[in-house]
């Protein structure tokens, strides 16, 4: 079996996902991570050379081998890599909620410091499409930043909610990178430079995402949930009740094909095949595990794979020899393996058992058997709210004989808790017919994998059948309107080169129509509230979109041009009431910043008071004046607490300016949704210029108007 070639105990503990090996010097790889305190620990082993202590870095008391790298406020995220030409070695890049700072480690110095008021919620380093050189991208309040070496942004756009997760790879297989984007609003998006080009839908938070080779990579959700992507279909999932911390590609058994490592929260760590998800090795630690990379720690120019706790227990595993023939695993594990296969067994000969029973009773149906032309039928129906229930799809799944159906399963992702669903009518209510009220939370098409148990009225034993329906993905509109309605405000007019019959087949495809449409003009009722949407198409191509709900309107605007395959889309726009709203958040913006510039000055004007008190205290002390001593420093405890109140209210006020800078990332990526391709890029950049340059009306005209083509 696999174990350990060395473990370290280190007297600091490690934040979780902020874990990174950097060779600094160029040549020597150090263990670096984020610990408690607003500081970056720097483990270097190799050369035991003593630096001198500078306004950054000092020697750590507790353990020799290790720097102290101060960052003075709590890290978010890090990570260590070739930046540019101006460092010795590897660049150490350290993010926090408003900064990001890139360190040359060897010279010990700040190559630059750079304030983000989007945050820096995950980082990432290498090349991005044409870009020539590697940036630091990260990823904070629904914007993506990238920098160069120099410290210029050459990299800016918005994404739908904050960013937890990034990884640069080849995911289009032309030699270039994408980046991908894992976010809060559970989506992973591809981004091609700043083109959107893809977009997959999990059910939980993307936490973590780990490039595995050519196009094919692994996730890790907030639910537990790993898993390995080729491009956009996903190979396989696993659902832990455990936390997946870190993931990491590493080819542990040496077959030439790297495994998906997780670093568990309760400590365990498995390796599992980048194709099936089968676990190839497991180890455990005491602690929650904090993150997994590799590196040559041995310099013997061979790389170990490198997991560390969050109480600084750190372990390093070759890649195993050929001695154990791919048998990563002690004899435990196989153990383990054996029972649950015979368990497996077990219940397979249990069922064949049933088989043979039903085979038996063929002819008589109280044993199981059921007619010959038993299918199970499903239908999906729009129902309005009503008094006693809200407004919902309904699917019904029926029998067309005397059979019943005893048991419903639903497979479905994101709709459900736990994702499946289990509908058991009490014996009085057995029928033919079993309906399953559907809300799908956001407008994205949903397999519906349903499994019925189904059998006479006294069966005891049942035939299961399976089937799937697709749940169109804006099937929570209904066509029956209430002509007492409010017509909306909002709208979007965008021209197409299609005929009026392709946009009704992407009506009958997309949306819940009982009859099906002929034309393009329909108006729906939105079930989750939001009004009316009504869609019409003019001789000339014309479509105009009219919602309260700019969201809606984007998704819309995107679903239309996939499928009319339409690579670039300009459009005008209004949403008065969004817009609206937009303006106040922007004048809140800027109030919240005049704030936080007045207290920033005042915070400045205490503490130099503090020092001047404080040496004032000091020199009564020395002379033996204890009352001045005394009077001193109650002023200063005073002063401490006006301080930590001021404290108080800047975080408040800075919390604040972030929510708002969020809305106005938001709004800008949703303005840029009502476009496709370059005119969306387009509206992306000039609306960043306009805030860049504070100026409102300019900001609105784009969103409305989008970029005139040059
Ligand atoms: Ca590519
Ligand atoms: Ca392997």
């Amino acid at each position: 079996m696999l174990v350990p070639i060395f473990t370290l105990k280190l007297s600091h503990k490690i934040n979780p996902r902020m874990v990174t090996v950097g060779k600094f010097d160029g040549v020597h790889p150090c263990l670096t991570a984020a610990t408690q305190a607003g500081k970056v620990f720097i483990h270097n082993p190799h050369t035991r050379a003593q630096k001198p202590a500078s306004h950054r870095l000092s020697q750590s008391t507790q353990d020799s081998d290790i720097s102290l790298l101060n960052i003075n406020q709590a890290v978010t995220c890090l990570t260590a890599g070739t930046l540019g030409p101006n460092t010795t070695g590897d660049t150490l890049l350290v993010g926090s909620q408003t900064n990001l700072l890139a360190y040359d480690v060897h010279d010990n110095t700040d190559v630059f410091y750079k304030e983000v008021s989007d945050g820096a919620n995950a980082i990432v380093l290498g090349k991005l499409g044409e870009i020539p050189n590697p940036l630091a991208i990260i990823g904070g309040n629904c914007a993506l930043q990238g920098f160069d070496y120099l410290g210029n942004d050459l990299f800016w756009t918005v994404t739908g909610d904050n960013v937890r997760s990034l990884v640069l790879c080849d995911f289009t297989g032309d030699g270039k990178n994408e980046l991908l984007v894992g976010s809060e609003d559970f989506d992973i998006r591809v981004f091609k430079e700043d083109e959107l080009v893809s977009e997959m839908t999990e059910n939980e938070t993307v936490t973590s995402l780990c490039h595995m080779h050519s196009s094919r990579f692994g996730y890790a959700l907030a639910n537990g949930t790993v898993g390995v992507y080729d491009r956009n279909s996903r190979y396989w999932r696993i659902k832990s009740k455990n936390h997946a911390m870190s993931i990491h590609a590493f080819d542990l058994n040496a077959d030439g094909v790297v495994e998906l490592i997780t670093g568990w929260s309760n400590g365990k760590i498995d390796a599992r095949s980048d194709r099936t998800g089968e676990v190839i090795f497991r180890d455990n630690f005491s602690s929650s595990v904090a993150g997994v990379v590799e590196g040559d720690y041995r310099l013997d120019g061979q790389k170990q794979l490198i997991c560390a706790s969050v109480e600084g227990e750190v372990r390093g595993y070759l890649p195993a020899g050929k001695e154990l023939k791919g048998n990563l695993m002690d004899s435990s594990a196989e153990q383990d393996l054996i029972r649950e296969l015979s368990h497996r067994r077990q219940n397979l000969l249990l069922e064949l058992r049933n088989y043979e029973e039903n085979a038996k009773g063929v002819s008589d149906s109280t044993a199981g058997g059921i007619p010959a032309n038993t299918q199970l039928q499903t239908a999906l129906t729009v129902r309005a709210a009503t008094e006693v229930q809200k407004a919902h799809v309904e699917l019904c799944i029926t029998t067309p004989n005397e059979t019943i159906i005893r048991a419903v399963l639903i497979f479905a992702e994101g709709i459900f808790e736990g994702e499946s669903h289990v509908v058991h009518p009490s014996v009085q209510n057995l029928s033919g017919c079993v309906r399953v009220p559907i809300v799908p939370p956001k407008d994205i098409p949903v397999d519906l994998h349903v499994k019925a148990f189904v059998g006479g009225k006294t069966s005891t034993q049942f035939h299961v059948f399976e089937i799937t329906r697709q749940l169109p993905r804006f099937s929570m509109y209904d066509i029956t309107v209430d002509p007492t309605a409010p017509p909306p405000t909002g709208r979007v007019t965008f021209t197409i080169n299609d005929r009026p019959q392709r946009v009704a087949m992407w009506l009958n495809q997309n949306f819940l129509l009982p009859e099906g449409v002929d034309s393009p003009d329909v108006t729906f009722n939105a079930l989750r509230g939001g009004g009316l949407l009504s869609i019409s198409m003019a001789t000339n191509g014309q479509i105009t979109l009219k919602t309260d709900d700019i969201d809606l309107a984007g998704d819309l605007v995107q679903s239309l041009a996939s499928f009319l395959a339409i690579e670039e889309l300009s459009a005008e726009a209004d949403f008065p009431t969004y817009f609206e709203e937009l303006q106040t958040t922007l004048t809140e913006v800027d109030e919240f910043h005049a704030v936080h510039q007045k207290l920033t000055a005042e915070m400045a004007d205490h503490s130099n008071y503090i020092k001047h008190m404080l040496v004032q205290a000091e020199d009564a002390r020395l002379m033996g004046d204890m009352t001045s001593m005394k009077k001193r420093y109650r002023e200063l405890y005073d002063l401490n607490r006006d301080l930590v109140s001021e404290y108080k209210i800047r975080s408040n006020n800075h919390n604040a300016l972030l929510g708002c800078l969020k809305s106005v990332n938001q709004a800008i990526q949703r303005a840029g949704r009502l476009r496709v391709g370059k005119p969306k890029s387009q509206v992306i950049s000039a609306c960043r210029d306009a805030i860049k340059s504070n100026n409102v009306s300019a900001l609105l005209r784009v969103m409305r108007a989008g970029v005139a083509a040059s």
